[in-house]
């Protein structure tokens, strides 16, 4: 269908990126979000090498290149530093056709809305959603509507826009664990600037991996109980507590960390879920499936879901064609990542600690091309290649 006009709710990596594929694709496209200012959760991501396909074929080749970090390696630790495994990623870049790019999720975003033409509505609070025949509506919590003819709710974990297309309200699933992220600057006392480094111990991690600009991109993931309060003396005090013991570059990282700049979130997921779309109003991102952070896919599925929504309303006539369709093409393969995330999340944290530590063994005797040919399926399930 041709001429469409378009309404995103969200304007994450999933409402840009559908944004800008949708206006490639000739259709007319305004993005509302709740914030009075865009700033992602989190610091950074990576983004798989399907992702990055998805932003290349949006036009965005050098400027991804040149957000991106170099990462060459993948390398297993133990918490006290002996290394497991250290995995060459020139065979899975092969395997795939692309790199993967680390990225500080503040660059992603600005890079996103540059590229997007159309308007991005702030302080645009969406509160209910409804469609008639022929048009499909937003309100929002200024008494402000809006209309068009295909409503996207990409508004995220919480999306409100979700309880409409399922006709019920659906509540985020803790994983078991917080993970706790941010930025430092690069530095040789704590990783080789071209490796992606992982430690692993008592059911925890401490990672570190290079984005564009000499930084890294830290997390840390603490496997506690749903309603355990921050440490009273904040983040850094919490990290050295939980990674008392563990070796120098851990404790060099927890130093390295500025006040107050650390982002501390509880893991959740969502689905998965059957519906994507009820009439003209269709999920997308995390709206439709919050996968666990533990593949690394969620936001690389929501810019996949983008690409596929545009060819599907380009290959249909009607709306509600097309909709479904592109809910019949990716109900299964995000489903799929969901169910495959949450298992991860389960081995890595200790659900079951005889299974964390089968994994760890299996961490140090596995062949590295199996741990590139593992993310390599994941990676050619996407709709590019
Ligand atoms: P969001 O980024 O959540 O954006 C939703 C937008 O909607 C927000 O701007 C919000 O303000 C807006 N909004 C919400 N409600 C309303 C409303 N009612 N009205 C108007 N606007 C609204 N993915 C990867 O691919 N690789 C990784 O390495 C990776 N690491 C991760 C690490 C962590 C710790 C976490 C938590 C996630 C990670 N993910 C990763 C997943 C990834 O962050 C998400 O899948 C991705 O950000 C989803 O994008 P989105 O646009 O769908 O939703």
């Amino acid at each position: 269908m041709d001429d469409a006009s378009v309404i995103i709710i969200g304007a994450g990596i999933g409402g840009l990126t559908a944004g800008i594929a949708l206006t490639q694709a000739g259709y007319s496209v305004e993005i509302y979000d709740r914030v009075s200012e865009l700033r992602p959760v989190g610091a950074g991501i990576s983004l798989w090498s399907n992702g990055v396909k998805v932003l290349n074929a949006l036009g965005l080749t050098r400027q991804m290149a040149d957000i991106g970090g170099s990462m060459e390696r993948m390398q297993y630790l133990s918490a006290t530093g002996t290394l497991l495994n250290d995995i060459d990623l020139q065979p899975l870049v092969a395997q795939v056709g692309q790199c993967p790019y680390p990225v500080a999720r503040a660059d992603l975003q600005q890079m996103l809305l540059d590229a997007f033409p159309g308007q991005v509505h702030l302080n645009a609070k969406c509160i209910g959603v409804d469609q008639t025949e022929d048009k499909a509506i937003a309100a929002f919590a200024d008494g402000r509507q809006a209309t068009a003819d295909i409503l996207i709710g990409a508004d995220g974990i919480r999306s409100t826009v979700r309880e409409y297309v399922l006709e019920e309200a659906i509540a985020p699933r803790y994983a078991g664990y917080v993970n706790v992220n941010g930025l430092v600057p690069a530095s040789s006392e704590l990783a080789d600037a071209r490796t992606w480094v992982i430690y692993v111990g008592d059911h925890k991690r401490a990672s570190m991996m290079p984005v564009g600009g000499d930084r890294f991109y830290f997390f840390f993931d603490l496997p506690l109980p749903e309603a355990a309060p921050p440490h009273p003396d904040g983040v850094r005090a919490e990290l050295e507590t939980a990674f008392a013991g563990w070796c120098q570059p851990v404790q060099n990282l927890i130093a390295a960390i500025a006040p107050d700049t650390a982002n501390r979130l509880p893991i959740r997921d969502v689905g998965p879920l059957e519906r994507f779309a009820r009439g003209r109003v269709v999920l997308l991102g995390d709206a439709a499936h919050t996968t666990t952070p533990d593949l690394g896919q969620g936001g690389c599925q929501a810019t996949e879901d983008a690409i596929v929504l545009a060819r599907c309303l380009k290959a249909h006539l009607s709306v509600t064609d097309a909709l479904k369709q592109y809910e019949a093409d990716r109900v299964p393969r995000t489903g799929k990542l969901v169910l495959k995330a949450r298992q991860r999340t389960d081995d890595i944290h200790g659900k079951d600690p005889a299974v964390t530590q089968k994994w760890y063994e299996q961490l140090a005797s596995e062949p590295p091309e199996a741990v590139t040919g593992a993310i390599a399926k994941v990676i050619l399930g996407g709709p590019l290649h």
